[in-house]
């Protein structure tokens, strides 16, 4: 099928409050423009160089998100454009995005990446590590990010209740967090992927990020 009818699907079968970020990284321009000429905004890459390439070459009103993990001395080539930054897990990267930010004159919105999986081997903070960054008064005096929810990936099983409590978990610490930061600016539970989103939505996702779904394999 094509990537039209794919997203087109998709989207019809999305509930309202759900986001879509399209997952478009290792694909060629065309692809994306495919999805873009159906109305699709937002595009999510886990490469900033390859996301850079991505929006100098493309209209200018889409949303790029940067959903892959960032390295602190890459921030300065996304700064001036990415519209969401998911995978955020230390107060380093947290400062270097708001001096990034600053010298951009403007605010940069993320998302806290939380560790739900078993895997070892993805990244993310546990819940007291999420909560020392909020109290802590560093993450107080920067200005110029905007933490405006959480992301995080469940394990790569078939085994659904796994992935369900996993899920689960991410939603129950989005809810403290709404009930203790102001929550009208905590807003976004990015959980989900093709394999799993149907789920992700029933445990409380807010945005979902497909990509072979969409796009096809990689
Ligand atoms: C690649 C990727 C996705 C999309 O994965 P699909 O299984 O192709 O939908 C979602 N989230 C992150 C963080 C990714 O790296």
């Amino acid at each position: 099928m094509s990537i039209a009818t794919n997203l087109l699907k998709i989207k019809s079968s999305l509930p309202e409050s759900v986001t879509l970020v399209a997952v478009s990284k290792t694909k060629p321009i065309s692809d994306l423009m495919e999805a873009y000429d159906t109305g699709q905004r937002i595009f999510g890459e886990n490469k900033i160089q390859e996301m850079a390439e991505k929006w100098e070459a493309m209209p200018k009103d889409i949303q790029w998100h940067m959903i892959g993990h960032v390295q602190t001395n890459k921030v300065k080539f996304m700064a001036e454009f990415v519209s969401l930054i998911h995978g955020v897990d230390s107060l380093k990267l947290l400062a270097e995005i708001n001096k990034q930010a600053k010298k951009n004159n403007r605010t940069i919105d993320c998302l806290l990446q939380i560790h739900i999986a078993k895997e070892e081997t993805k990244f993310g903070l546990d819940e007291k590590e999420l909560n020392e960054i909020i109290a802590s008064s560093v993450f107080k005096e920067m200005n110029n990010i905007q933490i405006v929810g959480l992301m995080g990936m469940a394990t790569f099983t078939e085994n659904q209740e796994q992935i369900k409590k996993e899920f689960t978990h991410l939603k129950s610490i989005f809810d403290k967090l709404r009930s203790k930061d102001k929550p009208q600016c905590v807003s976004t539970l990015s959980m989900g992927m093709s394999g799993d989103y149907q789920l992700a939505i029933d445990c409380g996702s807010t945005m979902i990020r497909i990509g072979s779904s969409i796009f096809g394999g990689r």
